[in-house]
C-alpha cells in the first residue's frame, strides 16, 4: 500500500520531524539559562544579563510552542491523508480479494487504517518523533562533562533495556490476543447471518458458550500481558529515579572537585529527565506502538492489485466469444472447466443447461471476468472482457447472480446499481423485469428501503427486483444465473417477457437454468456436463438430440 502513501505522507512526516527537531533545540533553553543564573547572574549580580536572558529563553519557548502547533498539524494532516487515501484503496483491495475464489480477504485491513489513524491522533506518536532526538540532549550533556555524558549513555542504555525485554515479553501475547478476539468477532458475525437457524433450533445457549470460550481466552492472555507489563513499567518508573539521583551524586562528586559549577550539575540533571521522558512515554504506550506497527506491516504485506484501467474500446455490440476456457480452482489440480468453447451472436439469446455440479455458475463467473481463466479467453466483440473496465462493465453488463443479495438502501438505489438514480432509466428497468406494479405495491414503493433494516423481501421478490438491476441502462450483455429459481408462476412469465423484450433491443442475454419450459425463448442451447459442453447449438437441434433422454437437460 505504500505507493499510495508515498509523497503526501512523507510531506507531513518530514515536517512534523522538522518541528520536532526545532522543538527539542529549543528545550535546551531552559536548562542553559539556569546554567547561566547559576553561574554569571549570582557571581556578578548583573540585572542586564539576567533580562538579556529572560528574553532570549520567553524567544526560545516561542518558538519551541510555535513548533508544537505546527507538529500537532503536520500529524493531523498525515491521519487524514492517510485515512483519505488509503480507506479507498483498501475497501477496492477487499472488494476485488473478496471476489477471488478462495482469496481469504482480509476484512480487517479496513480496521489496520481505522488503526494507524488513531494512533496517528494519538499522544504515543508526539513521543516517537521526540525520542530520536535523545542524542543532542545527550551531547549537550557530554560537553557538560563527560562524566556526566557517560552517567546519562549508562542510563539510557538500561532503559532501552528495559523497554526492549518488555517488547520481547508481550509481542506474542499481543499477537494471540488480537487473533483471538478477531475469530470472537468472526464468530458473532457468522452468527448473526444464522440468527433464524439458531432461533428455529434453540441453539443460542450453545452459541454463547462458543463465543464465551473465545472471550474467556482472550480475557485470559490480556491478564497474563498485564500481569508481565506491570513490574515492568514500575522498573521503567524506579530507573527513571535513580537516573535523577544519579546524575546529582556524580555531579555533586564533580563539584566537590571543582571539576564543574553547581549549575552544571543541575543543568545536567533537568536535561537527561527531559530527554528521557519521552523514552519512558514510549515503554508506557508500547503497546499502541507495537499494534500500530503490526498494522502499518499487514497493510504494506497486502498485495497491490493493479487497478483495471480499462482500454477505451467502442461500446461493444454484444458478440460473446467463450473460446477453449479452462479454469481450475485455486489449489485443484483437476480443472471444473474443461475446454469450454461457446460463440453468441449480439442480440442472441443463449440458454445453459447441466445437472448441479456442472459448473454452470462458475462459467459465468469466468464470462463476466470476475475469475480468470487459467487458459482460454472470453471475448466481447472481439476483446478480452479483462480488458474492460469497472466503469466499461457497469454500463454494459447485466448479471442476475444465483444467490440474490440486495444492497442496504432503496429499491430505486438497488436498481440503479447504488449509483445515482436515474428514475426514467430505473422504471423503464423495473417495467422491463416485470416489476413495476410489484415495487408499487410496496411500503414506499420505489424509495422502501431494502437489505439491513429495511423491509424483508422475499425470496422471489429479491430475485425479480435484482432481474430489474441486471436490466438497468439497457446492458448489452446480459447474463443471468438460474433467474426463476424463485419464481411463481406470474414471475416466470414476466421473465420471460423481459426476455423478449431484451431480444427486441438487441441484447445478448446468457441464461442458466433447470426447467425447459424456461427454455423455449432461447436461440441457442448448450448442455455443461462435468465442466464440458456436450452439446451446443439451435435450442431446436439440441433438444431433439436430447428428445430420447431429455432428462439429461432437465437433471
Ligand atoms: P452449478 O452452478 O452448475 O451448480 P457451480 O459452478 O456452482 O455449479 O459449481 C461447480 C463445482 O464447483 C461444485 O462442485 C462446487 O463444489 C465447486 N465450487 C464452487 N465454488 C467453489 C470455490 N470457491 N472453491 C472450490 N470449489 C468450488
Ligand atoms: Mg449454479
Amino acid at each position: 500500500m505504500s505507493w499510495i502513501l508515498s509523497p503526501a505522507l512523507r510531506r507531513f512526516t518530514l515536517l512534523a520531524a522538522f518541528a520536532s527537531f526545532m522543538m527539542n533545540v529549543m528545550a535546551l533553553a531552559p536548562s542553559l539559562f539556569m546554567l547561566q543564573v547559576y553561574d554569571r547572574v549570582f557571581g556578578s549580580g548583573s540585572m542586564e544579563t539576567l533580562t538579556m536572558l529572560v528574553l532570549v529563553v520567553a524567544l526560545c519557548l516561542g518558538v519551541m510552542s510555535a513548533m508544537d502547533v505546527l507538529r500537532s498539524r503536520a500529524l493531523g494532516w498525515a491521519s487524514t491523508v492517510l485515512d483519505a487515501k488509503l480507506g479507498p484503496a483498501v475497501l477496492l483491495q477487499l472488494l476485488q480479494a473478496s471476489a477471488r475464489p478462495g482469496g481469504a480477504a482480509n476484512v480487517y485491513t479496513l480496521r489496520d487504517v481505522s488503526l494507524l489513524r488513531g494512533f496517528l491522533g494519538g499522544g504515543g506518536v508526539l513521543a516517537l518523533f521526540d525520542a530520536p532526538w535523545f542524542p543532542i540532549y545527550l551531547a549537550v550533556i557530554a560537553l557538560f562533562h563527560p562524566w556526566l555524558g557517560v552517567t546519562a549513555l549508562v542510563g539510557a542504555i538500561l532503559l532501552f533495556g528495559l523497554i526492549w525485554l518488555n517488547e520481547r515479553l508481550t509481542r506474542r501475547g499481543v499477537d494471540v490476543a488480537t487473533q483471538k478476539s478477531r475469530q470472537a468477532s468472526r464468530f458473532i458475525d457468522a452468527s448473526l447471518r444464522n440468527v433464524e437457524v439458531i432461533a428455529g433450533m434453540g441453539m443460542a445457549d450453545q452459541v454463547v458458550g462458543r463465543w464465551a470460550a473465545f472471550n474467556d481466552e482472550v480475557l485470559a492472555q490480556q491478564m497474563a500481558l498485564a500481569r508481565r507489563q506491570a513490574p515492568l513499567q514500575a522498573a521503567v518508573r524506579w530507573l527513571r529515579q535513580a537516573l535523577q539521583v544519579a546524575m546529582l551524586t556524580v555531579g555533586a562528586w564533580l563539584v566537590v572537585r571543582e571539576h564543574v559549577s553547581p549549575g552544571i550539575m543541575v543543568a545536567g540533571t533537568i536535561l537527561l529527565s527531559k530527554a528521557l521522558s519521552p523514552i519512558e512515554q514510549l515503554s508506557g504506550g508500547w503497546r499502541s506502538l507495537i499494534e500500530a506497527r503490526a498494522a502499518w506491516l499487514r497493510l504494506q504485506a497486502e498485495p497491490i492489485e493493479t487497478p483495471r484501467v480499462g482500454l477505451s474500446l467502442p461500446d461493444p455490440r454484444g458478440q460473446l466469444d467463450v473460446e477453449r476456457v479452462t479454469y481450475a480452482f485455486p489449489g485443484q489440480r483437476t480443472a471444473l472447466i474443461k475446454g469450454v468453447n461457446l460463440s453468441l451472436p449480439a442480440g442472441e439469446c443463449l440458454g445453459i443447461v447441466g445437472p448441479s455440479g456442472s459448473g454452470k455458475t462458475t462459467l459465468l463467473r469466468l464470462i463476466l471476468g470476475i475469475w480468470r481463466p487459467q487458459s482460454g479467453t472470453v471475448r466481447l466483440d472481439g476483446a478480452d472482457i479483462a480488458g474492460f473496465g469497472a466503469a466499461a462493465l457497469f454500463r454494459h453488463v447485466g448479471y442476475l447472480p444465483q444467490d440474490v443479495e440486495l444492497f442496504s438502501g432503496t429499491v430505486a438505489e438497488n436498481i440503479a446499481r447504488m449509483g445515482p438514480v436515474d428514475a426514467e432509466q430505473v422504471v423503464a428497468a423495473a417495467q422491463m423485469a416485470g416489476v413495476h406494479e410489484l415495487v408499487l405495491r410496496l411500503s414506499s414503493g420505489y424509495e422502501t428501503q431494502v437489505g439491513d433494516g429495511g423491509a424483508t423481501l422475499s425470496g422471489g421478490q429479491r430475485q425479480r427486483i435484482a432481474l430489474a438491476r441486471a436490466l438497468y441502462g439497457r446492458p448489452r450483455l446480459v447474463l443471468l444465473d438460474e433467474p426463476n429459481s424463485n419464481l411463481d408462476a406470474e414471475g416466470e412469465a414476466a421473465l420471460l417477457q423481459a426476455l423478449n423484450q431484451a431480444r427486441q433491443l438487441g441484447m445478448t442475454v446468457v441464461m442458466v437454468g433447470h426447467r425447459p419450459s424456461m427454455m423455449r425463448s432461447v436461440d441457442r442451447l448448450a448442455v455443461l456436463r462435468d465442466g464440458q459442453v456436450e452439446a451446443f447449438g439451435p435450442r431446436d437441434q439440441v433438444l431433439a438430440k436430447f428428445s430420447q433422454a431429455p432428462a439429461a437437460v432437465t437433471a
